[in-house]
């Protein structure tokens, strides 16, 4: 199938202030990632605050002009020139942020937040009170409250406002940043849950990141987990779940709680040494050698993994891919 998004040999550079001195330092937040987004699927996007997926994710929509390479929506290149958020439109792509009172005006009332977009689309003055009516629905919020102001919600209500806003133009994709991270573990789930129906009964597309594997594995088909501004591993969910060929994929699963009590008995979780490495001083070689529990030294200090295909749709970015195994003893 035709990649709704293509991102092609994808830099991201920022320049950062840094030391007492005030000089400054080239941060590389994304580092030659090439990657679609098939139409109709969730690819979730893991790896830890600071790993470039945020940045990943707003260069998709154009949010984000990338210092090299390219991205294509529909077969067309975004136009890096263009005034930010304009390709966004342009393309109908949306982006749903952690805070959902970033993308709601306090001032502005749900029911005038949700009309914003549809008038600015041009949608007659009639229809737009119906059309808001209706994304109310279908995120699961009583019609009355389109009068209310975002303070007088609760944080899940408020984001499924925004999921309501981001909905209003009929998008072709969505891209969850963190969208339920800041949310109590049941208002996830009942916010997750609402994402996964609305994608069916909307035939939508999603990209969805997150630090937290378990969410992404719930709500994911295909997974790319990324590590310092790469992408190391991507598969199908299921694939990367069962077994991880990355180490870093393998130790952040093993904190994900099994299912099954008896696998759950074994799971022995995989803990790294020290935090996530500065973007802004990457180890050489293999960017994780310095936190991986299998790295051969004389290799990975010095040679960068490429990221190559090992089986159809499968693809790691390791010197000894599937040397670390889940403590839980499967095949
Ligand atoms: Fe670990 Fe070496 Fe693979 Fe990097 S290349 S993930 S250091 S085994
Ligand atoms: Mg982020």
């Amino acid at each position: 199938r035709q990649p709704l998004i293509a991102l092609e040999k994808v830099d991201v550079h920022f320049s950062v202030k840094r030391g007492r001195r005030g000089g400054r330092a080239p941060l590389v937040a994304v580092d030659d990632v090439s990657l679609d987004v098939v139409e109709g699927e969730v690819l979730g996007i893991v790896g830890e605050s600071g790993s470039g997926k945020s940045t990943l994710g707003r260069t998709m929509i154009g949010l984000q002009s990338p210092t090299a390479g390219r991205v294509r929506v529909g077969g067309v290149e975004l136009d890096r020139r263009s005034r930010k958020g304009a390709e966004a439109r342009r393309f109908g792509l949306q982006m749903v942020f952690q805070d959902p009172l970033g993308s709601l005006n306090p001032r502005l009332t749900v029911g005038r937040s949700l009309a914003e977009p549809l008038r600015n689309a041009r949608m007659p003055r009639d229809r737009v009170r119906a059309r808001t009516r209706d994304l109310l629905d279908d995120v699961g919020l009583p019609s009355n409250y389109a009068d209310r102001y975002p303070h007088e919600l609760s944080g899940g209500q408020q984001q499924r406002v925004a999921i309501a806003r981001a909905l209003a133009t009929d998008p072709r994709a969505i891209v969850f940043d963190e969208a339920v991270s800041a949310l109590d573990v049941s208002t996830q789930a009942q916010v997750v849950n609402l994402l996964i129906e609305l994608r069916e009964a909307k035939k939508l597309t999603y990209v969805f990141i997150s630090h937290d594997i378990a969410i992404v594995n719930h709500i994911s088909t295909r997974i790319a987990v990324m590590y310092l501004g790469r992408v190391v591993e991507i598969g199908e969910a299921a694939q990367l779940n069962r077994d991880g060929l990355h180490p870093y994929t393998v130790a952040l699963r093993s904190a994900v709680p099994e299912v099954d009590p008896r696998l759950e008995a074994e799971r022995r979780r995989i803990l790294l040494d020290g935090p996530l490495p500065s973007p802004v001083d990457r180890p050489s070689g293999c960017r994780f050698h310095t936190r991986c529990p299998v790295a051969q030294l004389g290799r990975c200090s010095v040679d960068d993994p490429a990221l190559l295909e090992t089986a159809p749709g499968r693809w790691v970015a390791c010197h000894f891919p599937g040397s670390l195994r889940p403590a839980s003893g499967r095949p």
